[in-house]
């Protein structure tokens, strides 16, 4: 296998790293430590040319491969023992097109390289909320953040993709050549090739009123229950967020995270948010949305993670109340229950122009149990499974597939999409992967 590296090695543009490498242990390190893999083999790759070859040297030593964009899927989708990692960390450059709005991000480019590069020209799409994150892996699965309610899901905002498939070959989707492939990037996630190119729409933006309102003990219900109704009568200029934690002392706190994009510097959405008694800590101004953008910075390769979602169609004050209960129920502070707003623009897209469904749900809820000693496993993830089985009843479809782990059954993947966009993602894949080769993502099996 070593002589094979060599020549490997001397193929490329970029560079390859084998266990004895310095650089191996931290080109290996998921966001998420509970995964923990030794790759037989770890490609940088510098082009399109070096994605071909490293899936053709794969292929030839029967390697399973995984495509690591960000390193931040919670399943740890990027990393596999004894296979070969197909990584895009040395692909990251971002162009912008001012005259056209838009932006051409290379595979590996984080959302912390995108925003600096189109917020240097006063633009912006709508990507996640923390700077690390991949901005391919994000956009394939979807894309929730600061800005859903004004421009959309992330993949709403992509309008063409250049991709190596298995077999080697590149291939372009766009809306004149290939709809149905782009139609499937929208949402069915990296399983129809390594994308080496992504072009999204832009908007221009520079500052919102923004940043945390913090609430603590009994204010939270309070808080969640006015979040919720803030959200259900703003305009499409508030994207909201809230996140749900066990403070120490054992009390339950609420961090809301409002993103305003109108021209009113004191709008009554948030007068509403500011007014509830459990507020504690306010931290809401107009700032540029890069700031907006580090609202939420956890470290990467800190805590370990298990997560589970379900979108919801409403969030009535049972659930509220639940939600903080559950809260409590591990005795420690279990990680944190995130709501995030679907309202908005993603209405006004549709299954014809996106895979992805759950477009009629009102919220995104997950529990997100984290923790840093392995012998908690057991227990963080069982907060996190019985989390979400309490909010099940609620639940309108599948969760959303950018935060599964890999234990997920494929009827919760199928109903993340709907069964009529499953068959034609399914089609598709038999046409772009028929052997499944690219099957380490929230998988499509092929027909
Ligand atoms: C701290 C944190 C914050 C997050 N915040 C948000 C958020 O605000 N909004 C949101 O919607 N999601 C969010 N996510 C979830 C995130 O979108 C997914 O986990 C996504 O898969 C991460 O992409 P990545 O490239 O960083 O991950 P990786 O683990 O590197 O990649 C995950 C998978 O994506 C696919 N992929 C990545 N790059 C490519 C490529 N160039 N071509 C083809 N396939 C590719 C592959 O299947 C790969 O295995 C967050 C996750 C974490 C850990």
């Amino acid at each position: 296998m070593i002589g094979n590296l060599t020549r490997l090695r001397d193929s490329l543009t970029g560079d390859v790293l084998a266990p004895f490498d310095p650089e191996y242990e931290r080109a290996r390190l998921c966001f998420n430590l509970l995964i923990d893999r030794r790759p037989a083999a770890i490609v940088r790759c510098a082009n399109a040319g070096d994605i071909a070859t490293a899936l053709a040297f794969a292929r030839e030593h029967d390697l399973e491969i995984a495509v690591r964009g960000g390193g931040h899927n919670p399943a740890g989708h990027c990393a596999v023992d004894d296979g070969l990692v197909v990584d895009l960390s040395r692909m990251r450059r971002v162009e912008v097109d001012l005259d056209a709005r838009l932006a051409r991000a290379e595979g590996g480019a984080t959302w912390l390289d995108f925003d600096a590069a189109t917020q240097a020209r006063g633009l912006v799409t709508p990507g996640g909320v923390v700077g690390s994150t991949g901005v391919a892996g994000l956009a394939l699965g979807g894309g929730i953040g600061h800005l859903t309610a004004q421009y959309g899901f992330t993949c709403d905002n992509l309008v063409a993709a250049e991709l190596v498939t298995p077999a080697g070959e590149v291939v372009l989707a766009n809306d004149e050549v290939t709809p149905e492939l782009l139609w499937a990037l929208r949402g069915g996630g990296g399983n129809f090739g390594v994308a080496t190119r992504l072009t999204f729409r832009l908007h221009p933006l520079s500052t919102v009123m923004g940043g945390r309102l913090d609430y603590a003990g009994d204010g939270v219900g309070v808080a969640l229950r006015t979040f919720r109704d803030v959200d259900a009568e703003a305009g499409d200029d508030l994207s909201c967020q809230a996140q749900l934690t066990l403070s120490e002392a054992l009390t339950p706190a609420l961090v809301v995270a409002p993103c305003y994009t109108g021209s009113d510097e004191d709008p009554e959405e948030l007068r509403a948010l500011r007014s509830v008694p459990g507020l504690v800590s306010d931290g809401v101004r107009r700032h540029a949305f890069l700031d907006q953008q580090r609202v939420f910075d956890p470290g990467y390769g800190i805590d370990r993670n298990y997560w589970k979602s379900h979108f919801v169609r409403e969030l009535p004050d049972e659930l509220i109340d639940l939600l903080i209960d559950r809260m409590g129920a591990l005795g420690r502070p279990p990680g944190a229950i995130l709501i995030e707003s679907l309202r908005g623009a993603p209405k006004r897209f549709g299954r014809d122009t996106a895979a992805l469904g759950y477009r009629e749900a009102a919220f995104n809820i997950s529990a997100m149990a984290s923790w840093t000693a392995p012998a908690l496993d057991d227990e963080h993830i069982a907060w996190a499974r019985d989390t979400a089985a309490a909010i099940e009843p609620w639940s309108v479809s599948g969760g959303y597939a950018n935060y599964m782990q890999d234990d997920e059954p494929l009827d919760r993947i199928r109903a993340a999409f709907g069964p009529e966009s499953f068959d034609r993602l399914q089609f598709l894949k038999s046409r772009y992967d028929p052997d499944n080769i690219l099957h380490r993502n929230q998988n499509i099996p092929p027909r």
